[in-house]
């Protein structure tokens, strides 16, 4: 068993509400929104943070990207726009270290930083 909270999601130990399964990327939705369109797209093999998946895997970064913009369509937001986001380590908020590509949309999402 292994305490990657994303990995359990990927096996089934843990629900989540599954947009998108393909051979190897899940997209499901955040479990706390931050807008009415908030996505997480992962791959299901393990990389701690996009710099890691794309050295080690770089079509597979790509299918991630690929999988957030079909979603980004079947949820409606494409049309108005939204943002795709990979928070990496603790100055970037990463607070799950499994690697994840938010799809956010659904309203105007203010400036790009709030620091
Ligand atoms: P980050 O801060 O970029 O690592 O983002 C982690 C995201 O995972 C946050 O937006 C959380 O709300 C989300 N999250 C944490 N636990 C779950 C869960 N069980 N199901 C779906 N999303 C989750
Ligand atoms: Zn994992």
């Amino acid at each position: 068993m292994t305490d990657c909270l994303f990995c359990r999601i990927v096996e089934g130990e843990i629900p989540a509400t599954v947009v998108a399964d393909t051979d190897d990327v899940l997209a499901f939705r955040d479990i706390t929104p931050k807008a009415p369109t908030h996505v997480l797209v992962i791959p299901k093999a393990h990389y701690a943070n996009a710099a890691e998946l794309a050295a080690a895997d770089p079509a597979l970064a790509g299918r991630l990207i690929d999988v957030a913009g079909t979603i980004a369509t079947s949820e409606g937001v494409a049309e108005d726009g939204y943002r795709l986001m990979f928070n990496t380590g603790r100055h970037g908020g990463q607070e799950v270290f499994h690697v994840h590509l938010h799809l956010l949309g659904g309203t105007p999402l203010g400036p790009m930083l709030a620091i």
